[in-house]
């Protein structure tokens, strides 16, 4: 057994829960510290929103999260993930074509991000020095200045100590905020871009003519701004985004009615590729 102690890891995300799998091996004690309630089954939360929109696990993440935790992907299977083959169920319109589907050889998984995460935390569950602590946020983290090094983690309740931490806090980070504060920002640059997503999810009616599982629709910069996707995913549902570069699409008008997504091609070409024969989307 490693002499390794303690390592704390900021925020149960995917990368949280990943990180902490590979710690376990060197670490007699895993802590991750999530600021959301623990959840009974697979749902989306705060502090993980974009749970809300479509998310696909390529090929190679699935090989690596199987490595991790043998038999995942059957798992995601037998509670309702769809198998697709990567290059024939799926639909892609790009750079103003419809792309060739061919046999490639691949297969990839599609499932909710809830689901995806669900799963993962299942088998992190299982780890015996692994232990997951709900409702905990992470206020800063303590630094030992004669050592220049990261001794633990403050929490509302009081301090943790620890041999090593790991920000896993997302794209809010702990860590850059901190250097922010300590007067060594990490250098950035920005493109604005205003990328709107906007997603819903429905039943489809049965019909013979959708030949795909799920279907991408990628704008054409710099003329055109919206695009979308229709994913089939867990129980017999399809999760539908919209997105729009530059704010093209109004998603505060898009959420105000479930009719809201399906009046959208008349507004753009793109959307009526989309959502072509929207008479069989039926609302959940
Ligand atoms: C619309 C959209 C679509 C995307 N589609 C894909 C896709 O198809 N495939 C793909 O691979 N990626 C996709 N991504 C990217 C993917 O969602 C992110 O890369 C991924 O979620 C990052 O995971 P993470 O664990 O690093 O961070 P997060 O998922 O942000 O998790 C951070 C966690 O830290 C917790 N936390 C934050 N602060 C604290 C604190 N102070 N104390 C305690 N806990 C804290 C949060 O509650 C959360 O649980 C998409 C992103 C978006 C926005």
């Amino acid at each position: 057994m490693s002499s390794l102690e303690k390592a704390i890891i900021i925020g149960g995300g995917i990368s949280g829960k990943l990180a902490a799998r590979v710690l376990s091996d060197v670490y007699k004690e895993v802590i991750i510290l999530e600021r959301d309630n623990e959840l009974e089954g697979p749902a989306a939360r705060k502090g993980a929103p974009q749970g809300e929109h479509l998310h696909a696990l390529l090929h190679a993440g699935e090989y690596g999260l199987e490595e991790l935790f043998p038999g995942i992907t059957e798992k995601f299977y037998d509670s309702g993930a769809v198998k697709i083959n990567s290059t024939i169920d799926l639909a892609w319109f790009h750079h103003g074509a419809w792309k060739i589907r061919y046999d490639g050889g691949y297969r990839t998984t599609l499932q909710t991000r809830p689901h995806l995460e669900w799963h993962i935390e299942q088998y992190i569950k299982r780890i015996p020095n692994v232990v997951i602590r709900y409702n905990q946020v992470v206020q800063d983290l303590l630094y030992y200045e004669a050592e220049n090094r990261i001794t633990g983690v403050q929490l509302k309740t009081g301090p943790i100590l620890a041999d090593l931490v790991v920000d896993a806090s997302g794209v809010r980070s702990l860590t850059s905020n901190w250097l922010h504060n300590r007067g060594t920002p990490i250098p950035e640059e920005k493109v604005e871009i205003n990328l709107s997503y906007v997603s819903k999810q429905y039943q489809l009616k049965v019909n013979q003519e959708r030949d795909w599982k799920i279907k991408m629709v990628y704008p054409n910069p710099p003329q055109e701004k919206i695009g979308g996707t229709i994913s089939s995913v867990e129980e017999n549902r399809y999760i539908v985004t919209v997105m729009g570069y530059h704010k093209a699409i109004n998603d505060k008008e898009v959420i105000k009615s479930d009719n809201g997504f399906l009046e959208l091609p008349q507004f753009d070409t793109n959307i009526s590729r989309m959502l072509t024969y929207s008479q069989d989307f039926i609302t959940l």
